[in-house]
C-alpha cells in the first residue's frame, strides 16, 4: 500500500515512515505543502496522511486540490488543531478520517487499514474471495485453508489486485502501489511479471482455478469466479 505522509515536523514524519514500512506500507514524505502538491499530481496514493498546519500551505487547500484533481486516495487528517471547525471542514470536504495529535502509531495503522477497507467496501479484517481467505491484519493468505507462503511483495500485489477485482490493473499502477517513487526509472523491468508468476504458482499448488489473468501489454486482472 502506497502512502503519502504530509507533515512538516520531520521527526514525526520520519517516525511514522519508520513504523509503517516494516508493516508493509511504502511511504513517501512531503515536508511542505508545495512538495505534497507535486507528489499528489505525479503519483497515486492509497492513503494520504495530511497535517493541516503546514508552513507554506493550509492543509485544507491541499485537500481541495485533491478533490478537484479527482484523486481517489483516502485521506486521514492529522492535526494538532483541535478545533471542531477544522475537523468538520476536513470531513465535509471528503477526508475519510481525523486523528488528533498526539496519536499512537498503532492507532494510526488501524485507522489506515480501516479507511482502506471502507473505501473498498470490505467489512472486518478478512476478505473472502474465490477460494482465498485473506487476513489483512496478519497479512496472511489461505487457499482452501492452506496458508500460502507468500513473500511481502507477492502479498502486496495480490491484495492490490483483489481490491481492484475484475478491473485491469496496469504494471505502472502496481509499481506505484508497491514501490512508490523508487521504481519510476525502471518500472518497465520484469519484476512484476516475476512476482505474478510466483504468485500464480503458489495459488496453483492449492487450486485448479486460475483467476489471475494477464492482459497482454497492459497488466493483470483478478477475476472473481463462482465455485
Ligand atoms: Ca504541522
Amino acid at each position: 500500500m502506497h502512502i503519502l505522509i504530509v507533515e512538516d515536523e520531520k521527526p514525526l514524519s520520519d517516525e511514522i515512515k519508520k513504523y509503517l514500512e516494516p508493516e508493509g506500507f511504502s511511504c513517501d514524505e512531503a515536508y511542505t505543502g508545495r512538495i505534497a502538491s507535486d507528489k499528489l499530481w505525479a503519483n497515486s496514493y492509497d492513503v494520504v496522511l495530511l497535517d493541516l498546519g503546514l508552513p507554506d500551505y493550509d492543509g485544507i487547500d491541499l485537500l481541495k486540490e485533491m478533490i478537484t484533481a479527482k484523486k481517489d486516495s483516502a485521506v486521514i487528517i492529522l492535526s494538532a488543531r483541535s478545533s471542531l471547525d477544522d475537523k468538520i471542514k476536513g470531513l465535509d470536504l471528503g477526508a475519510d478520517d481525523y486523528l488528533p495529535k498526539p496519536f499512537s502509531l498503532l492507532e494510526l495503522k488501524s485507522r489506515i487499514l480501516a479507511v482502506t477497507r471502507r473505501k473498498h467496501g470490505i467489512k472486518g479484517n478478512l476478505i473472502k474471495i474465490n477460494e482465498l481467505d485473506i487476513d489483512l491484519d496478519k497479512r496472511l493468505v489461505f487457499c482452501k485453508e492452506h496458508q500460502l507462503p507468500l513473500t511481502r511483495k507477492e502479498y502486496d500485489i495480490l491484495v492490490f489486485l483483489v481490491l481492484n477485482k475484475n478491473r485491469v490493473v496496469t504494471r505502472l499502477q502496481i509499481s506505484e502501489h508497491i514501490w512508490g517513487d523508487i521504481i519510476e526509472e525502471n518500472y518497465n523491468s520484469n519484476y512484476i511479471d516475476v512476482h505474478i508468476k510466483n504468485l500464480r504458482k503458489k495459488i496453483a499448488d492449492q487450486s485448479e482455478a486460475d483467476y489471475l489473468e494477464t492482459i497482454r501489454g497492459v497488466g493483470f486482472r483478478f477475476n472473481t469466479v463462482d465455485f
